[in-house]
């Protein structure tokens, strides 16, 4: 048990939990999301600058448990600089690692990839899928809102 809990709680995510580096607001983000987890309290809200085809900047703000902010940092992180369809690879990666499926090696994963030993531990995935849960539906909204 003592283990699992070391896997879950691996040191990169507590560093991304005390230091996240993508937290604020991005007061022209045309992209503005936001979600929450009932289950555990967790709260989120992503705001996205998109310039030529890219999420050019990736800021969040929430609160909540360890997994669920730092699955924020790293996602942040991870997209910032991506083209919008290399963002949705590594989000739909996350949600097949989230079901034990070894992630498309043509998705860049980055930190993201320690979220794997969340999957042993069911009432947490929803902790971890929060953070691109929001992105997502903030992406669709934007492809589908005629802007
Ligand atoms: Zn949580």
């Amino acid at each position: 048990m003592v283990e699992q809990l070391d896997e879950l709680y691996r040191e990169v995510i507590l560093e991304h939990f005390k230091n996240p580096t993508h937290s604020g607001e991005l007061p022209d983000a045309q992209i503005r999301a936001s979600g929450v987890n009932p289950l555990c309290g967790d709260e989120l809200a992503f705001h996205v600058k998109l310039r030529d085809g890219r999420l050019e900047r990736v800021r969040f703000r929430g609160k909540g448990c360890v997994i669920s902010q730092a699955a924020a940092s790293m996602l942040a992180t991870q997209l910032e600089g991506k083209t919008v369809r290399e963002a949705e690879r590594i989000m739909d990666a996350m949600k097949g690692l989230m079901k034990g499926q070894e992630p498309d090696a043509s998705a860049d994963l980055g930190d993201l990839e320690a979220l794997a030993g969340v999957r042993k531990f069911p009432v947490r995935i929803k902790c971890a899928a929060l953070s691109w849960n929001v992105v997502e539906q903030g992406l669709e909204a934007h492809a589908h809102g005629g802007h």
